[in-house]
């Protein structure tokens, strides 16, 4: 039987998503990679555990992950429904619907029949009556934001998701829904989108409009996919997921082309006493808009590495000016 590690909530940092009462773990766990039917169980398993024994509280899914697509739920909901059990309480569990899922024109988009027939598909899977919150994982060109709004809303109403969040959605896609969210009084309480070292568009505008409308930043790729470690130093490890075909962002030629910038990074990270892993997560955590930083993880080792990150969150401005420079 797992028991988790009484000292956890002593080792994590929690920050509240925008000015909601729902506090986040400072870093999150997402299981986009390494947690579907093709990967081993039990490794999934150590480092679900390895997680929650560090006091991360966040656990970040989609209805779409795996693959399969739905095996990282459904592998996720195992854990849950063993392990994690008699911790149900002190687990955010966020999923999402929104990217094509099952074939038709109504396995994809924010309208409501995918929306709401998603939502039920996650929570079978994930074995719970509810999830914490429920993201719209991109903005639908073929679906008014009211409709998805209601859809999300009605989630809540029903019980079946706490908070609701969305993802991708630009600063102008982000007033409409607002908008809507706040007729509905819908508990809107964060944006998802991808900010890391080398891919800063966030701070070109939306930043700025989360901060003003009091919601907070989750952030994915947070690791630009394992580019920011020391993964990629010596060149493309045969285990890396650049060699593997399911991995939109990140492929061979960009690892090629980011690898000066790689070891100018790591030189930095060296100066300070720490990995460029941990410096690029200290980069964000240090930033108060955000409220959880996502990391992915094959092995429980490289989660053990990141949370060290949370130990040197000071930066000098020589030091910010440097990481600047190398990343412009
Ligand atoms: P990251 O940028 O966090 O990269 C994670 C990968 O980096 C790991 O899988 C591993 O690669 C490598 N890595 C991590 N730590 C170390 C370390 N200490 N040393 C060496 N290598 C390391 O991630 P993702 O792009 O996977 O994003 C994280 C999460 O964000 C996802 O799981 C998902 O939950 C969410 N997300 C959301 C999206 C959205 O549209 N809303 C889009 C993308 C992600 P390897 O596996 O090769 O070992």
């Amino acid at each position: 039987m797992y028991l988790a590690n009484e000292q956890r909530y002593q080792i994590m940092l929690y920050r509240r998503a925008g000015h909601s009462g729902l506090k986040l773990s400072a870093l999150g766990l997402g299981l986009w990679h390494n947690f579907g039917s093709v990967d081993v169980f039990e490794t999934q398993k150590k480092i679900v555990r390895t997680a929650f024994d560090a006091g991360i509280t966040y656990f970040d899914l989609a209805n779409n992950y795996g693959p399969e697509p739905g095996s990282a739920e459904t592998n996720f909901g195992q854990i849950l429904a063993t392990d994690l059990k008699p911790y149900r309480d002190e687990i955010v569990i966020a999923t999402k619907a929104g990217h094509r899922m099952w074939p038709g024109p109504y396995g994809d988009g924010g309208s409501m029949k995918n929306v709401l027939a998603s939502a039920d598909q996650s929570l079978h899977r994930l074995q719970t009556d509810y999830v914490d919150i429920f993201y719209s994982h991109r903005p639908d060109p073929d679906t008014p934001v009211e409709e998805t709004a209601y859809a999300l809303d009605k989630l809540v109403r029903q019980g079946k998701a706490l908070y609701v969040g969305i993802s991708k959605y630009n600063p102008q896609q982000t007033a409409a829904i607002e908008a809507v969210f706040a007729d509905l009084h819908t508990p809107y309480v964060v944006h998802q989108d991808r900010y890391n070292l080398f891919d800063r568009h966030v701070a070109d505008g939306l930043l700025q409009k989360l901060r003003q409308d009091h919601t907070g930043l989750v952030t994915f790729s947070s690791l630009a996919q394992g580019l920011l470690t020391g993964r990629y130093l010596q060149g493309i490890p045969a285990d890396s997921r650049a060699h593997r075909s399911d991995s939109p962002f990140l492929h061979e030629d960009q690892v090629e082309s980011s690898l000066t910038k790689i070891r100018q990074l790591n030189e930095v990270a060296q100066a300070r006493e720490q990995s460029l892993a941990e410096m690029a997560l200290s980069w964000l955590i240090r930033q108060p808009d955000i409220s959880s930083v996502l990391i992915g993880a094959s092995r429980p080792s490289q989660l053990l590495d990141n949370l060290k990150a949370l130990d040197r969150l000071d930066f000098t401005s020589a030091e910010l000016t440097k990481i600047d420079e190398i990343t412009a």
